[in-house]
């Protein structure tokens, strides 16, 4: 006789149920050869499956053992089940195992890539079979809608092609009527030339004919073995398996989407929702870090806190040049440049009765009959900040009349406000910080020019330096210095004084001609004046050592803000001011002439195109060497309860919804992954590695991320070119860096699922491998011991 192919000595194999134990077998003793066309036979329940299933390599046994080719199995692990069932098992079951999603080509294919063919091998050996079992001219049809003879006959074709010396058929004829049973156990007696037939049937009849062996079993035990003719010679033995390292992830991958196509839809349909959930969730989340918008802003370092705007200077306070402009404007999101930064902190009325009301009183003293006429300016809305002609970012600045200003009375007007070339108008410059409230020098400019840019009036440059002179004398010292024509020579002793004394710099003064910059009646009498109208002609910069220590820092509301700014060498316009503190001072055209402008800019300010690239912008100025603040960042300081609530909420939603986001994404792999189970079962019961197994499913969660992302990508893209305005605000807010990260968070949630449901997976179809591994120990324990 044949050495034995199997051989099961006291083997024993036990269901637990609950606190039950159940024996599926009980101390089998069996030899089987290659040749044998074995029947196996008995009441329901009483262990044919469970034998076939031990002998097949799909059911784990707990006692005795199980020899294949003479070698012991009781220490394989999971891997060594998965080979053994790969390379030696063609598995027929009574419920035909078949992959109901693929063509009947793809079913003998699929099997014969998992036992390790090449697919060019595997197709021409699927075409031999499928002949051999009539299948050939139904190749492309899905198993699904095949008759159940059909069905079996695939199964069988399946198990036949695959070159594996072992075929065990679990009541393969259980549904099939009595030709379609008969076609089936002719097939497995011609495979009974070349291989260990194992045949599991309640129909005992319909194999007498060809079975070599007939096998009762009853309760888990063997009560009849008997021999009813000789083997049938193995004369040609099966086919060797040309195993080639083929990986199959892809393939069965591919197999699990293609065969569910509405459920492979459904799944990409809602990981494009799960993508778009953690985009717009944790998006809005990034965005609600940032707290500045739920702040106070605190006026006192810059009076101008528009939150598109940027102030840039350069550590050593060097003046800018134009390479630095072209730098600072090429960088992306900066619009414009305003080259004296200070100009934006000032403020200006000129349309009377929008910006500003003049009333007119007139008092009649009684006793003298006299009457005296006294008016004042009243502010009615939020004036505007001044503004010179900015550099743009993107070309010439835009005229559609006129010239830009070539002077300090002459500016553009846009032209929405009505004024020709060659009008003048009429404008009240306000600073509230340094002139206090209510307090603005009445000036007549002459529009030059007329743009389509912007809105307002666009002044000179020298302006700029005007607002930048004030600024330095009120950050440097709280005097404020104001040049009036009376006491001419006592004003000008004064003066030379200070530039002797080195306060006064050289180079560093502001002109304003005679009749042009007037002093409001009621800031002259404070002056100590006579409450008549004051030419003002001068003011000089004060370019003093005066340490920043001697400003009036007790006048700031936030020092350290403050403290920041000029560890920043942001010089601050609001720094310090007290008109209290104020002396007049004149000083003779001789004096004037000897302190000169000063044109260049150490401070810009720019405007960006939104409130949500300032990090960006600031970090990219940064980079190249220069201090760049946000007003509006640094100058938010005092907590809005209501709106920093609103904030906390935000923030929780969205904390909330992300976690929802990855529970739903977990619940939907779960789900995917119990629609697949059977499949999954199916596939390993035909040689599919747990390996493979795990891998498939982590290729089709990359899919299905991938695919949704992308459809996600498009819906986000859809809703930004609409105008919808949170994702609009999204994508404005987060730098691309950022979008990609966001994708990254969605693939890791997919991926901590995947890893879960790879462990059911494992847990659920390959129990092997885990209990295989308690063997494992124990036979390593044991072997250490001895
Ligand atoms: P047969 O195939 O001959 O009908 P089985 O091998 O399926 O018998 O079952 C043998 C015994 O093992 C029966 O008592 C059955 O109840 C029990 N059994 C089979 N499968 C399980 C299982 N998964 N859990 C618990 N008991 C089982
Ligand atoms: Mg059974």
């Amino acid at each position: 006789m044949e050495k034995a192919l199997i051989k099961l000595e006291n083997l024993s194999k036990y269901y637990t149920s609950g606190q039950n134990i159940v024996a599926g077998l009980q101390s089998i003793h069996l030899q089987l050869c290659r040749g044998e066309f074995v029947a196996i036979t008995g009441e329901s329940g009483s262990g044919k499956s469970t034998l076939s299933h031990v002998i097949g390599g799909i059911l784990p046994y707990e006692s005795g053992e199980l020899f294949f080719n003479g070698k012991p199995t009781s220490h394989y692990d999971g891997q060594s089940w998965e080979q053994y069932r790969r390379d030696n098992i063609g598995f027929i079951s009574q419920s035909y195992d078949i992959l109901p999603g693929a063509t009947v080509l793809g079913n003998v294919v699929t099997a014969l890539r998992l036992s390790g063919m090449d697919k060019k091998s595997a197709i021409k050996n699927a075409e031999d079979i499928l002949c051999q079992v009539d299948l050939w001219q139904l190749r492309h049809r899905r198993a699904a809608k095949l008759s159940s003879g059909q069905k079996q006959r695939l199964s069988i074709a399946r198990a036949l092609a695959k070159p594996a010396p072992i075929l065990i058929a679990d009541e393969p004829t259980g549904n099939l009527d009595p030709e379609n049973s008969k076609k089936v156990i002719e097939l497995l007696a011609e495979a009974a030339k070349t291989r260990l037939v194992i045949l599991v049937t309640h129909e005992f009849s319909e194999a007498a004919d060809c079975a070599t062996r007939h096998i009762v079993l009853r309760d888990g035990q063997i009560v009849m073995d008997s021999v009813l003719r000789p083997s049938y010679h193995a004369e040609h033995s099966a086919p060797r398996r040309t195993a080639t390292k083929v990986s199959m992830s892809l393939p069965i991958a591919w197999l699990q989407q293609r065969s569910r196509p509405v459920w492979s839809f459904l799944m990409v349909l809602l990981f494009s929702l799960t993508a778009f959930s953690v985009f717009a969730f944790l998006g809005t989340f990034i965005i609600a870090m940032d707290d500045t918008d739920t702040k106070i802003y605190d006026r006192s370092a810059f009076y101008n806190g528009s939150p598109t705007r940027i102030v840039l200077t350069t550590a050593e306070q060097r003046p800018l040049t134009n390479e630095d402009f072209e730098a600072i404007l090429s960088t992306p999101y900066v619009i414009s440049l305003e080259k004296n930064g200070y100009v934006t902190d000032m403020q200006y009325a000129y349309r009377d009765g929008i910006d500003y009301k003049t009333t007119y009183s007139e008092e009649v003293n009684e006793v003298t009959g006299l009457s005296s006429i006294s008016f004042s300016y009243m502010t009615l809305a939020t004036s505007p900040f001044l503004q010179t002609v900015p550099v743009l970012a993107d070309g010439e600045f835009p005229l559609v009349d006129g010239d830009l200003p070539n002077g300090f009375y002459e500016v553009v007007a846009h032209e929405s406000n009505g004024f020709s070339v060659g009008d003048t108008v009429t404008v009240l410059l306000m600073n509230n910080p340094f002139w206090g409230s209510y307090q603005f020098a009445e000036m007549e400019f002459t529009v030059v020019g007329i743009t389509d840019y912007g809105e307002g009036l666009y002044f000179d440059d020298s302006i700029g330096r005007f607002a930048q002179q004030i600024a330095k004398i009120s950050s440097k010292t709280s005097d404020f210095f104001v040049f009036v024509p009376e006491n001419l020579a006592a004003t000008e002793k004064y003066a030379e004084s200070l530039i002797a004394a080195g306060h006064l710099a050289e180079g560093t003064s502001l002109y304003l001609t005679d009749e042009q910059f007037r002093c409001h009646p009621n800031q002259y009498a404070r002056f100590g004046g006579d409450g008549t109208y004051v030419v003002m002609k001068k003011f000089p910069n004060i370019n003093t050592e005066l340490p920043l220590a001697n400003a009036n820092l007790q006048l700031l509301q936030s020092p350290d803000v403050i403290e920041s700014l000029i560890s920043r060498a942001v010089t601050i316009p609001n720094y310090a001011h007290s008109i209290g503190h104020t002396r007049i001072i004149e000083v003779s055209a001789n004096t004037f002439d000897k302190l000169t402008w000063n044109t260049e800019s150490e401070q810009v300010s720019l405007t960006i195109k939104d409130y949500a690239y300032t990090d960006r912008v600031l970090d990219s100025l940064r980079k190249e060497g220069y201090i760049a603040i946000s007003p509006y960042q640094m100058g938010s300081t005092r907590v809005d309860h209501a709106k920093s609530q609103a904030r906390m909420q935000t923030l929780g939603v969205c904390l909330g919804a992300l976690l929802a986001v990855a529970a739903l994404q977990i619940v939907l792999l779960r789900a995917m992954f119990s629609v697949e189970t059977e499949s999954y079962r199916l596939l390993k019961n035909i040689g599919l590695v747990s390996k493979t197994a795990k891998r498939s499913v982590l290729l089709q969660v990359l899919g299905f991320t991938v695919l949704g992302q992308a459809v996600g990508g498009v819906v986000i893209w859809i809703c930004g070119f609409m105008g919808v305005n949170r994702i609009e605000e999204l994508l404005k807010y987060l730098p691309t860096k950022y979008i990609v990260g966001l994708s990254a968070v969605h693939l890791v949630i997919a991926l901590v699922a995947t890893a879960w449901v790879v462990s059911a997976l494992c847990k659920q179809i390959y129990p092997f491998v885990k209990i295989s591994d308690d063997i494992n120990l124990d036979a390593e324990e044991q072997e250490a011991a001895s």
